[in-house]
C-alpha cells in the first residue's frame, strides 16, 4: 500500500469515559536528544490518555541518560567495565594473540582505566550543578562544565570502542547506520558498542518491573532516537513479552516502507507501529487491546496478527483546537540542564509554507498546516506558566506563521503574560515593520531562529524558499534593533548552486 492509497477519516465513534476500560500506560522518550528542555511528544499522549481516564506513566529516558552518564554510580560501573575488558586483552596481548582490532581497542581502554575516576565523576556532578543554577550565567564556568561533559564522554565511549559517544551536538556514532535495517538488528544486539542496551537495563526495564504496565509506548521523534528506541523496545519485549509495545513518531512514519516490508521488526522488536499523530491513534490501539475496537479499525496503525502484516489505510489527523492541555505531571522538570525551566508549546501542526524543496518535516504529517486562534494559544500558554511555574517556552512550531506571530506578540503584552520566548520562523515579507519587531520584543521573544539556507536569491528560488536579499537583511536588521538575537542556518551544496553562489 502506497501513501497515497491512506484515507483521511474524521474520528473513531467515541467510548465514554463510564464504559472504557482502563489501562496502564508507560511511555518513553528514548535519548538522545538535547538535555535543555522536556520534549513535546509525551505530555501532549499524556494528557489525551489521562482525561480519558487510563493511568500514565511518562519518563523521559533521555535527561535520565545524560543525569546517569554524569554521576558518580555509572562512572564508577564505566571503570569496572573498563577493567573487565582490559583483563581480556591483557591476555590476548600475552599469548601473543591480539587482532589489529583489540591492538587499537587496548591503547584506548588502557590510558582510559588509568584515569581517576572519583575525580572525573566529581567533576562531572558538580558540572551538573553548574548548569541547574546561578552559575550557568558564568560564561567560563558554562565552558568549564560543556568540557566536563566532553571528557566524560570520551571517558564513556572508551568503554565501547570503537563507538563514538558524544554531548553536544547529537553525533553518538555506534558504527551502525540507523537507515539500513540489516544494520539496525544487528546494532541492537551488540553488547559492545551499543550503550543503549546497559541503560535500558539499568533505567528501563527496573521501572518497568515495578510498574507492570499494560502498554509500553515508545516515542522515536528523530533519527538520533532510532537506535536507542529500538533497543529499548527490544529489550522489554525479551523481558516483559506479555506487554504490548508500540512505536511511534516522525521517525517512523518515514520509515513506514521499511516497516511493512521487514516483519522482523514486529516479531522481535515492538508490537505495533502509530504513523503520523499518535494521540489519539494510541487511545483507540489501548481500546482495541482492551476487546473494545477491532484492531483493524485503529487509524495510522500497523500490527501483526496470525495473518501477518497489516497496514490500516485510514488516517487521523488531530484536530488541534480540541486537543487538552500537554500534561508535564511526572516529568522530571528539575532535572533539565538549564537553571530556569524551559517548556515546549506548539501553536501548530506541519509547516504554513511546507514548500522548501529539500525539507523533508512535512513527512511527519499526513494532513498539512493546522493552527490554532492566537487566544486559545495565549490562554493555554498562561495555563502552562501558572501550573509550572515556567517563565521560558520553546515554541517549537515548524516555522512560526507570521499572522499568528503578530497576533499571539500583541495578546501577550496586552495580557502582560510576564514569558521570555523564542522560535523558529522564516523570511518574510510582511514583517518588514519596526513596530511590529518591537512589539515582539517586549512580548518577550528573545531569540529566533530562521531557516536561511543561503544568501543567493538564484539558489533559493531553486530552494522554492522565495525569500529576497533585501528581505533577510530587513528582518534580520529590523530584529536585532529591537533586541531580539537572530540564530540564521544555512547550508551549501544544494543541487544546482555554483561555487561562487556558495
Ligand atoms: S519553512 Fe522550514 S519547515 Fe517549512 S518547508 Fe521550509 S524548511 Fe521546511
Amino acid at each position: 500500500m502506497s501513501t497515497a492509497e491512506l484515507v483521511q477519516i474524521d474520528g473513531l465513534a467515541p467510548i465514554t469515559k463510564e464504559d472504557r476500560k482502563k489501562s496502564k500506560i508507560m511511555l518513553l522518550f528514548p535519548p538522545e536528544w538535547v538535555p535543555t528542555a522536556p520534549y513535546l511528544a509525551l505530555p501532549s499522549l499524556t494528557a489525551v490518555l489521562r482525561e480519558a481516564g487510563h493511568t500514565v506513566i511518562q519518563r523521559d529516558i533521555n535527561i535520565g541518560m545524560w543525569d546517569h552518564f554524569f554521576s558518580m554510580e555509572f562512572l564508577i560501573w564505566v571503570k569496572a567495565r573498563l577493567g573487565m575488558q582490559l583483563k581480556g586483552l591483557q591476555e590476548n596481548e600475552k599469548a601473543g594473540a591480539l587482532t589489529e582490532r583489540e591492538m587499537n581497542q587496548l591503547a584506548v581502554v588502557e590510558p582510559a582505566y588509568e584515569l581517576d575516576v572519583f575525580d572525573l565523576a566529581d567533576r562531572a556532578e558538580d558540572a551538573k550543578q553548574i548548569v541547574r543554577g546561578d552559575r550557568f550565567y558564568n560564561a567560563e564556568l558554562l565552558e568549564g562544565a560543556l568540557n566536563t561533559f566532553r571528557e566524560t564522554m570520551a571517558y564513556i565511549s572508551s568503554a565501547y570502542y570503537p563507538a563514538s559517544l558524544v554531548f553536544y551536538p547529537m553525533e553518538s556514532n555506534l558504527g551502525y547506520r540507523p537507515g539500513v535495517s540489516k544494520e539496525v538488528f544487528a546494532c541492537l544486539g551488540d553488547e559492545q558498542v551499543n550503550v543503549y542496551r546497559d541503560l535500558c537495563n539499568q533505567l528501563v526495564l527496573p521501572e518497568v518491573s515495578k510498574e507492570q504496565p499494560d502498554v509500553i509506548g515508545i516515542s522515536i521523534g528523530t533519527q538520533m532516537q532510532l537506535l536507542a528506541g529500538l533497543t529499548f523496545a527490544k529489550l522489554i519485549k525479551e523481558s516483559f513479552p506479555g506487554i504490548h509495545v508500540v512505536v511511534g513518531g516522525n521517525i517512523i512514519t518515514r520509515l513506514q516502507e521499511d516497516l511493512v516490508h521487514h516483519e522482523r521488526f514486529f516479531t522481535e522488536v515492538f508490537d505495533s507501529a502509530i504513523l503520523y499523530e499518535g494521540e489519539h491513534a494510541l487511545l483507540w490501539l489501548i481500546e482495541a487491546l482492551n476487546g473494545q475496537r477491532l484492531l483493524a479499525s485503529v487509524p495510522n496503525l500497523i500490527y501483526r496478527d496470525a495473518a501477518g502484516l497489516h497496514r490500516n489505510p485510514e488516517v487521523y489527523t488531530e484536530k488541534t483546537q480540541s486537543l487538552p492541555l500537554p500534561d508535564f505531571d511526572g516529568m522530571p522538570l528539575d532535572r533539565y540542564f538549564v537553571p530556569e525551566l524551559i517548556i515546549p508549546y506548539l501553536a501548530t501542526r506541519g509547516c504554513y509554507w511546507g514548500r522548501c524543496t529539500f525539507c523533508d518535516h512535512g513527512q511527519g504529517y499526513f494532513d498539512q498546516y493546522r493552527g490554532m486562534p492566537a487566544q486559545l494559544v495565549v490562554d493555554q500558554i498562561k495555563s502552562l506558566r501558572d501550573k509550572y511555574q515556567c517563565r521560558h517556552f520553546l515554541f517549537s512550531d515548524e516555522s512560526y506563521p507570521p499572522a499568528l506571530f503578530k497576533k499571539v506578540s500583541q495578546l501577550l503584552v496586552d495580557q502582560d503574560v510576564g514569558i521570555k520566548w523564542t522560535t523558529l520562523i522564516r523570511f518574510e515579507e510582511t514583517l518588514q515593520d519596526q513596530a511590529m519587531w518591537d512589539l515582539a520584543a517586549k512580548a518577550g521573544c528573545c531569540t529566533l531562529y530562521y531557516g536561511m539556507e543561503s544568501a543567493n536569491e538564484r539558489v533559493l528560488n531553486l530552494m522554492d524558499k522565495h525569500a529576497k536579499k533585501s528581505v533577510i537583511q530587513r528582518n534580520l536588521q529590523m530584529a536585532a534593533k529591537s533586541g531580539i538575537w537572530n540564530h540564521v542556518m544555512a547550508f551549501y551544496g544544494f543541487p544546482g548552486e555554483t561555487f561562487e553562489e556558495a
